[in-house]
């Protein structure tokens, strides 16, 4: 099967890779020509003139299981979010709410371009979380979230550290590279505050032998380090170091807080840092400083996070986001649009391991694509990057494509019945609060 873009600015997002016109030839699961493309008789054409075409954009930390818990856990500092809603809401959770909330949240993510997810689940239920991704079409690597301590967190979410172990080793037995590789499993111990040393040291062991990601919090507030550096005596990237957690195969959400020792320490250990600019400002933990770790030499890529925390869950909105805020510590250049599109495709594929795969329009990748119609984002002037990043985004969302399966057609989902899908969301949110005691 062969589907044809025709007549569009292909936004590579290569090295120096220029926005040019053309066509893009999908073959199967993969781009198999750009350019001036001759298509075979049998493609089917997608006339889309002047659209802009841009590899489809990856977040490195979304928590699915929280979109139902959005406008429920407001005006509160992290540590108080967590104790007083995060944790009850997700301790309420039976299977038939955590499908509700992640059919909702991919809803939304597909619909504002994103295609690629660093998911962090709850600490049940990840069989549910994973047959709704694999039935959504999109890609994601998912985890369980793993929390065999913590100070007011409910008992019915804490595990015995062997428990959270097995389950997580069975995730991965029956879900890596399931749907051909499209879903992966990551280990997702949720931070330094809910996991027990003797964790997070099988944790780094178990991921270093198997090869796969692992996915975590750091630094996301001031009272957070604080307690980290009280209970562990170390800053709390010097404990990921020291518990074996920080490597190349780990993706940490936030690094808001950071001394230049624990910059260094992300660079030589080759740890990414998922930069969550709305999530950070909502919960008031402050500002990461996404141009001082890429000079440095971290890899950065960007995420929303949770709708708990947001409440969007729209990669566009946090590419502008993160331009605005580098530019308000560092100048103009800091983070040009241009960067900051990077930073939401080639980096975040790069973060999860999938840079062969995914992450830019080259021959020979897998086809996730996002087709944007400029006429719906705020123009005429600007160049393509300015115009996504700066004028509406995911306001231009026309078309998604994953492994090369159209997945939005002129702004339509076509796997899911999006009026459904709310209205059960909806209804499980009222049985869910309805379970949840919260305070
Ligand atoms: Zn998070």
């Amino acid at each position: 099967m062969s589907i044809v873009i025709r007549g569009a600015t292909l936004l590579p997002m290569t090295d120096g890779g220029r926005p040019t016109g053309g066509d893009l030839l999908v073959t199967g699961s993969r781009i198999s020509a750009l350019g001036a493309v001759d298509a075979p008789a049998d493609a089917e054409v997608l006339e889309r003139p002047g659209c802009y075409v841009m590899p489809g954009l990856v977040q490195t930390h979304v928590h699915l299981v929280q979109t139902l818990f959005r406008g429920v856990a407001e005006d509160l500092t992290l540590l108080e979010w967590l104790r007083r809603r995060i944790w009850p809401l997700e301790a309420a959770h039976d299977e038939a709410s955590i499908r509700a909330s992640a059919r909702l949240g991919i809803l939304e993510l597909l619909l504002t371009g994103t295609t690629t997810i660093l998911d962090m689940g709850t600490t049940r239920h990840g069989d549910a979380v994973a047959e709704e991704l694999v039935r959504s079409g999109i890609r994601a690597r998912f985890g369980q979230a793993m929390m065999d301590t913590g100070e007011g967190a409910p008992p019915s979410l804490l595990e015995t550290t062997r428990a959270s172990l097995d389950a997580s080793a069975a995730l991965h037995r029956r879900w890596h590279r399931a749907a051909g590789g499209r879903i992966g499993y990551a280990y997702a111990p949720r931070f330094a505050l809910s996991c027990t040393r003797e964790l997070l040291e099988a944790v780094a062991a178990l991921a270093k032998m198997n090869d796969i990601l692992v996915h975590t919090h750091t630094s996301e507030s001031a009272e957070e380090r604080g307690i980290v550096e009280r209970v562990t005596g170390l800053a709390p990237v010097a404990y990921l170091v020291e518990t074996g957690i920080a490597s190349e195969r780990t993706v940490a959400a936030h690094g808001v807080h950071l001394d230049d020792a624990e910059v260094a320490m992300l660079r030589d250990t080759r740890t990414a840092i998922t930069h969550c600019p709305s999530s950070n400002l909502k919960l008031g933990s402050g500002v990461a400083d996404v141009a001082r770790l890429r000079r440095s030499g971290v890899l950065v890529a960007l995420g929303a996070d949770g709708a708990a925390c947001n409440n969007r869950l729209d990669a566009f909105e946090e590419a502008r986001l993160a331009s605005l805020l580098a530019r308000t510590l560092h100048g103009q250049t800091a983070l040009t649009a241009m960067d900051a599109l990077v930073v939401a495709t080639r980096e975040g594929a790069r973060a999860m391991h999938l840079e062969g795969e995914i992450g830019t329009l080259e021959v020979g990748k897998r086809a996730d694509l996002v087709v944007l119609d400029p006429v719906r984002l705020a123009g005429p002037g600007g160049d393509p990057a300015t115009r996504i990043v700066f004028g509406g985004g995911s306001r231009g969302v026309r078309d998604v494509l994953v492994d090369g399966t159209p997945l939005v057609r002129d702004g339509v989902p076509l796997l899911m019945d999006a009026a459904e899908v709310r209205a059960k969301a909806a209804e499980a949110l009222r049985a869910l609060l309805g379970r949840a005691s919260l305070a």
